[in-house]
C-alpha cells in the first residue's frame, strides 16, 4: 500500500507551523485513539497513519527530509515506534498532558532519562558539504552487569511493602487525601535490598560514550538533530532520553552565508575595473572567472547563480554575491606616480567629472544642497 502524503494525513499546508501540527495531531489522535474505538478496527491504522506523520512533521531534519525526498527520505528512520514503546509515551506527554491519564501514570514509572543537549561546532564547509563527527558526551548510561536493574546479579528488587508497589501512598490530611510518592521507595515502588556494585542500585553509571553523528549537508547555525534515546539511560531501566545536538557554524574567512546565499567581496584592480576584465572569485568548489564589465564600480554586485549553498529546508541550491571592492594602487614608483599624473592630466580640465560618476553626482547634490539653504 502507499503511503498518504503527510500533510493530507493531517490535514495541514506545506508551510505549516508546529503548533498547527500538533493541534491537528491531538485532533485526529482523540477521535482514533485505541481506546476510544475498541470497536472500529480502522481507528487503530489511521492513529498509527496520523503518529507517524505527527513524528517526522515536528521534527526539522525528518521533515526538511520529507520535503525534500518524500517518504523515501525518511524510510529507515521510522523503524521501532509501536504502540507503548518508548518514543510513543513521551509524545503523548508532549502533545496531551495528562488529558489520558498520563500524570498518574508516569509517576508510577521509572523516569526517562532526561534529555541532553550537545553543542556542535562546524567550518562553513562542512554545514554545507554535510560531514560524520565523532562526539564525546558525558552522560549515564544503563549498567550492564545488572541490566539496569540496579539489584546485584542473581537477586531481585522487592515490591515495596509499604505503597505495594504503588510508587504513591495515600495520606490523609483532615477530611482529604492526598497522594504523596512513597517515603519507603521515594516513589519507585520496588526496593533493592543489594545493591548493585557498579551503580550501586541506580540503573545506570556515568560514562563518557562516543557517538558518530551524521550531519546533513546543508544545516545553519540554530539547526538541531535529535538522536532519539541517546540521551541519559532512564532510571532502573526506563526508557532513556534523547540527544539534541545543536549546530554552531563558525564564520569563515572570505564567505558569510545567509541562508542559502553566500557573500564576499572581491578586490579588482582599478585598471580592470575602468577597462573590463576578468578576475577569479572563490566558489566552495573552486574558484571560477568572473567578468568585469567596463567601468565597473565599488559595491556593484555579481550573482554567480546556483553557487551558494543547497538549502537543507527545499532543496534548492542558493547564490553566490560578490561584490566589487575597486583597489587604490599602493607602493607606486616614481614612474608609475607620473603615468598616473598624465592620466589626471588628460582626464582633467572642464569635463574631469565626468569621468567620475560619483564625484559628479555628489557634486550636484552638494549644489542643490547650498542651493537650498540659501533660498
Ligand atoms: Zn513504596
Ligand atoms: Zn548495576
Amino acid at each position: 500500500m502507499s503511503k498518504r502524503d503527510y500533510y493530507e494525513v493531517l490535514g495541514v499546508s506545506k508551510g505549516a507551523e508546529e503548533r498547527e501540527i500538533k493541534k491537528a495531531y491531538k485532533r485526529m489522535a482523540m477521535k482514533y485513539h485505541p481506546d476510544r474505538n475498541k470497536t472500529d478496527a480502522d481507528a487503530g491504522d489511521k492513529f498509527k497513519e496520523a503518529t507517524e506523520a505527527y513524528e517526522i512533521l515536528t521534527d526539522p531534519q525528518k521533515r526538511a527530509a520529507y520535503d525534500q525526498f518524500g517518504h523515501e527520505g525518511v524510510n529507515g528512520q521510522q523503524g521501532g515506534h509501536g504502540f507503548g514503546g518508548g518514543d510513543f509515551g513521551d509524545i503523548f506527554g508532549d502533545v496531551f498532558g495528562d488529558i489520558f491519564g498520563g500524570g498518574q501514570r508516569r509517576q508510577q514509572r521509572a523516569a526517562r532519562g532526561s534529555d541532553l543537549r550537545y553543542n556542535m561546532e562546524l567550518t562553513l564547509e562542512e554545514a554545507v558539504r554535510g560531514v560524520t563527527k565523532e562526539i564525546k558526551v558525558p552522560t549515564l548510561v544503563g549498567c550492564e552487569p545488572c541490566d539496569g536493574s540496579g539489584a546485584k546479579k542473581g537477586s531481585k528488587a522487592e515490591t515495596c511493602s509499604t505503597c505495594h508497589g504503588q510508587g504513591q501512598v495515600q495520606m490523609r490530611q483532615g477530611f482529604f487525601a492526598v497522594q504523596q510518592p512513597c517515603p519507603q521507595c521515594r516513589g519507585k515502588g520496588k526496593i533493592i535490598t543489594d545493591p548493585c556494585n557498579k551503580c550501586h542500585g541506580d540503573g545506570r553509571y556515568q560514562k563518557t560514550k562516543t557517538l558518530s553523528v551524521k550531519i546533513p549537508a546543508g544545516v545553519d547555525t540554530g539547526d538541531r538533530i535529535r538522536l532519539s534515546g541517546e540521551g541519559e539511560a532512564g532510571e532502573s531501566g526506563a526508557p532513556a532520553g534523547d540527544l539534541y545536538v545543536q549546530m554552531h557554524v563558525r564564520d569563515h574567512e572570505i564567505f558569510m552565508r545567509d541562508g542559502s546565499n553566500l557573500y564576499c567581496e572581491v578586490p579588482i584592480g582599478f585598471t580592470a575595473a575602468a577597462l573590463g576584465g576578468e578576475v577569479e572569485v572563490p566558489t566552495l568548489d573552486g574558484r571560477v572567472k568572473l567578468k568585469i564589465p567596463a567601468e565597473t564600480q565599488t559595491g556593484r554586485n555579481f550573482r554567480l547563480k546556483g553557487k551558494g549553498v543547497r538549502s537543507a529546508r527545499n532543496g534548492q541550491m542558493g547564490d553566490l554575491v560578490c561584490k566589487a571592492y575597486i583597489e587604490t594602487p599602493v607602493n607606486l614608483t616614481d614612474e608609475q606616480k607620473s603615468l598616473l599624473r598624465q592620466l589626471e592630466d588628460s582626464c582633467g580640465g572642464v569635463d574631469a567629472d565626468k569621468h567620475q560618476p560619483k564625484t559628479e553626482g555628489f557634486l550636484k547634490g552638494v549644489k542643490r544642497f547650498f542651493d537650498d539653504l540659501t533660498r
